[in-house]
């Protein structure tokens, strides 16, 4: 909790020099910026239940429990997303995961409520697997896996009850991490690999894509 208080300052001290520095355009540090949040208009999901790469059926987002695991307003770039290559890729058990390419050290919070079953904090950036992890149950036989976070950057432990929008931790690229970035699944049955992960959509996505796409450029709406 330390790190996260000590992250969050952080960050706000930087975003403060930012807006001082707003005269610089080439400045190259770019920052997941908070803007106001605009309203999600739902209409404009275009959803004909789309199928992921095993068959599986993507649930219409009008309708969908998962938020974006950052606050509304935020802008944000994913990386590979589903069904896409490499270890997202058809043949392997994150096909479906969503990896969501932000800075280390960023806050990322419950894309849904449940209570966590799961908290994983003691490794340092540089092993291997699964890295530092925090799973969420949500209660109806589904769970939700953050992946990739720093030693002890994990803010809640197991057995307590999470909303959705609550402060999970901070992203990182501990085990499996070529860089940092919040790595994000739903599995049913069960958390741990190999596991039976499932299609999911996000409600408060814009643009209002039904499937996120790899490599590109996203912002969380109210929800
Ligand atoms: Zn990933």
């Amino acid at each position: 909790m330390k790190t996260i208080r000590f992250r969050f300052l952080l960050t706000f001290a930087a975003l403060f020099l930012l807006s001082c520095s707003s005269t610089n355009p080439s400045a190259d540090v770019v920052f997941s910026t908070v803007n106001i949040a605009p309203d999600c208009n739902n209409s404009t999901f275009n959803y004909s239940n789309e199928k992921g790469c095993d068959g599986k059926t993507y649930p219409n987002p009008v309708h969908s429990p998962y938020v974006i695991p950052f606050p509304p307003g935020t802008n944000f770039k994913t990386g590979l997303t589903n069904c896409s290559s490499s270890y997202h890729g058809v043949q392997y058990p994150d096909r479906y995961a969503f990896d969501f390419n932000v800075n280390e050290g960023t806050n990322f919070y419950a894309s849904r409520g449940g209570v966590i079953a799961y908290v994983k904090e003691d490794q340092s950036s540089q092993g291997g697997g699964s890295g530092n992890w925090v799973v969420i149950n949500h209660l109806d036989n589904t769970f939700g896996i953050y992946l990739h976070s720093p030693k002890n950057g994990i803010a809640v432990k197991e057995g307590d009850t999470i909303q959705k929008g609550d402060l999970l931790g901070i992203t990182g690229r501990s085990g499996l991490a070529g860089y940092p970035h919040l790595h994000f699944i739903v599995t049913q049955n069960d958390y741990r690999w190999p596991y039976d992960a499932i299609p999911i959509t996000f409600k408060n996505i814009i643009p209002a894509d039904v499937i996120v796409k790899s490599y590109s450029s996203y912002k969380a709406c109210n929800y």
